[in-house]
């Protein structure tokens, strides 16, 4: 359990060498018209990515991230617009994109999500939130004994709200990154919001996926029209995000199944040097941008566990 927050914690380490001269989150960057991605500051308070989406009277928040998160994307939202914050969509369970719902609903927003969400949740918390309570004090602050759920939740893919100037698209394609993992996707526009189903950077935390059927769900994406990527984590991007992040998973598993059907064991894969796990595992060039040492032992682990098991990482106890 302990150990989403230490991926969290590699990640952001991993950040800091990558880019250590950018400290603070990205402000709002537009993508197309009335459309502006936010990069969180993964490094210092890791914060989730958000995007603003304009309709017509008011705006959508994709993901709620956590408290101090849900207050800085809300300030910038309002930097770009005074329409009111109507939705925030939930990508997914995780304490860095839901943590500030109650953030949103107090200021009269309604959070969203697809069901997979508030039943991840229900499978994980209060856990997660009370053991995350001691370590941030945005959460402690929040004086609450269990994250607040997503309000309204949906079954329906894609699940479509428009209103005559702007069509988004709620999209689920299965099981990658959680079993609730929700992207949002702008057919006019062609972007694509991923939460963490696709990040731009070494930051896939693989303790809750599926690392086999990962790919599946960003075949799913591929087959839409999309000229903008925008990822839970990581830079905005192209295509590019999703054509690698789908090449790590599955050059992640081959190598681990080569490994596995050689008769390696775990010990043989991730061992330990000067008290920190070391992947003893290459992976081709083609997927750097996804690879670190930090984070590569937890993934090589989880990967080991589905070949061996054939359950996905996030069935087995954790
Ligand atoms: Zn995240
Ligand atoms: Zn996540």
């Amino acid at each position: 359990m302990k150990r989403i927050w230490l991926a969290a914690g590699f990640a952001a380490l991993l950040a800091l060498g990558f880019a250590i001269t950018r400290g603070d989150a990205q402000p709002n960057t537009l993508i197309a018209p009335g459309v502006w991605f936010r990069e969180g500051d993964l490094v210092n308070q890791e914060h989730c990515n958000n995007v603003i989406i304009e309709m017509k009277d008011y705006l959508i928040v994709v993901d709620a991230n956590y408290p101090s998160g849900a207050r800085l994307a809300m300030a910038d939202a309002k930097k770009v617009s005074s329409k009111p914050v109507k939705f925030v969509f939930d990508t997914h369970h995780h304490g860095d994109h839901t943590y500030g719902n109650a953030v949103w609903t107090g200021e009269g927003a309604m959070t969203i999500a697809f069901q997979g969400v508030a039943d991840e949740m229900k499978r994980y918390e209060p856990a997660r939130w009370r053991d995350t309570m001691k370590e941030r004090k945005d959460v402690a602050d929040m004086h609450r004994d269990t994250p607040e759920p997503p309000q309204q939740t949906f079954t329906d893919s894609p699940h479509v709200i428009t209103d005559g100037t702007r069509r988004v698209e709620f999209y689920y394609f299965g099981w990658a990154h959680t079993r609730g993992d929700g992207l949002v996707y702008l057919p006019q526009e062609r972007v694509l919001c991923t939460g963490d189903a696709a990040v731009n950077g070494p930051y896939n935390f693989t303790g809750d996926g599926n690392i086999g059927n990962w790919p599946k769900v960003l075949d799913g994406a591929l087959k839409l029209k999309v000229d903008h990527v925008l990822p839970g984590h990581g830079g905005a991007g192209g295509k590019e995000i999703l054509v690698g992040q789908r090449a790590f998973m599955i050059e992640l598993r081959k190598a681990v199944q080569a490994e596995a059907s050689k008769g390696k064991k775990l010990d043989d894969l991730v061992q330990t040097a000067n008290g920190k796990p070391v992947a003893k595992l290459q992976l081709p060039d083609a997927v750097k941008t996804w690879v670190s040492a930090e984070s590569l032992p937890d993934q090589v682990k989880d990967a080991y566990h589905e070949v061996t098991t054939g359950k996905a990482a996030g069935d087995l106890p954790h």
